[in-house]
């Protein structure tokens, strides 16, 4: 794949730069790093709508770690408990 460069300075950075115009609408602009030129823009709305798909990917991860923790606590509670039984022996 080819790289990205700047089409003014040729510089290979870019970031997304968040703009809201006078009527409200949101959307966001591909600039480069260096010197600003602005190579491409992004609806607001699709970015919106790839940050809520990643964090319901991100809580159904939480979730499942959530679980796999308690697993390992209880059994880590049983271990514990076997072992003061043995002490008092
Ligand atoms: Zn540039």
């Amino acid at each position: 794949m080819a790289r990205s460069r700047c089409p003014s300075c040729e510089y290979h950075e870019f970031e997304a730069v968040p703009v809201t115009t006078k009527t409200g609408q949101k959307f966001c602009l591909i600039q480069c790093i260096a010197c600003g030129t602005v190579v491409g823009a992004v609806d607001d709305v699709k970015i919106t709508s790839v940050i809520k798909k990643t964090e319901k990917k991100i809580s159904k991860f939480i979730d499942s770690l959530n679980r796999k923790v308690v697993t390992v606590c209880t059994r880590k509670n049983d271990q514990d408990d076997n072992n003061t039984s043995k002490n008092r022996l």
